[in-house]
């Protein structure tokens, strides 16, 4: 059984005592301890926030991090740093990383072995644009994007890896995927781990959709097959919102 996650990708939102009076809100509510619930904040509240979900099983990620451990790379953040303040989870090519500031199939390669060589849970994001949604190259575009980020993984860290399939479209539109064309991709997904590694790893290997999740919808996603969370943006900016996403998974 895949153990449902939940993760809050709070973007360029919230400053520390923000962040922190969200935590402190969250905590006066009963999560469940069967979803892994996970909150990726801007860098500069993760350090406060680690030390505040002490004990409560909210596990603290960032939203990208360099592949190097350090160097002239001004105004990056290095895995080791994150590592340092507790920091859990990483977001790796997320869709506007990838528009706006050029991350490609190969850096979230290297992010993404660079997260497992310091302990890191990665959330990999793959996912198509519209126009290729609508020239049906979906399947084609996703599986190229699996197979570049995940090259020379071991297995032991593909079924570590949280993978979340974000079509670009349904990303802060309000107009989420259907369940059922998720499913779609997400099954497919699974199977090119299944063919990258085996089906042994596909089978334990967690796939999140994402892309205008909120409270009314998730309940569509969490019962297709392959879909085992959610990342999302949005909903995820209000405790009580955030809650009963965690709830409902
Ligand atoms: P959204 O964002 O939930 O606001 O659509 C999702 C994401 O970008 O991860």
């Amino acid at each position: 059984m895949r153990k449902p996650v939940i993760a809050g990708n709070w973007k360029m939102h919230k400053t520390v005592s923000n962040a922190l009076g969200f935590v402190k809100e969250l905590k006066e509510i009963q999560l469940p301890s069967d979803v892994e619930t996970v909150l990726c904040a801007p860098f500069l509240a993760l350090p406060a926030m680690v030390e505040e979900t002490r004990e409560t099983g909210i596990g603290i990620g960032a939203q990208n991090a360099h592949y190097e451990e350090q160097g002239a790379f001004t105004g990056e953040i290095s895995m080791p740093m994150l590592q340092e303040v507790g920091v859990s989870y990483v977001i790796i090519g997320h869709s506007e990383r990838r528009t706006y500031y050029n991350e490609t199939d190969e850096s979230v390669n290297k992010k993404t072995k660079a997260a497992h060589a310091h302990g890191f849970t990665p959330i990999v994001c793959v996912g198509e644009v519209l126009e290729e949604r609508e020239k049906g190259q979906t399947g084609e575009v996703v599986t190229s994007q699996v197979k570049a980020a995940f090259q020379g993984l071991s297995s032991q860290e593909m079924k570590k890896t949280i993978i979340a399939y974000e079509p670009v479209w349904a990303i802060g539109t309000g107009k989420a995927s259907t369940a059922q064309d998720a499913e779609e991709v997400c099954s497919l997904i699974r199977k090119t781990v299944a063919g990258l590694f085996d089906q042994s790893v596909a089978d334990e290997v967690r796939i999140q959709y994402g892309g205008s999740v909120k409270p009314e919808n998730i309940a569509s996603f969490m019962e297709q097959p392959d879909i085992d969370g959610a990342l999302v943006g949005g909903a995820s900016l209000k405790p009580d919102s955030f809650a009963a996403l965690v709830k409902a998974a």
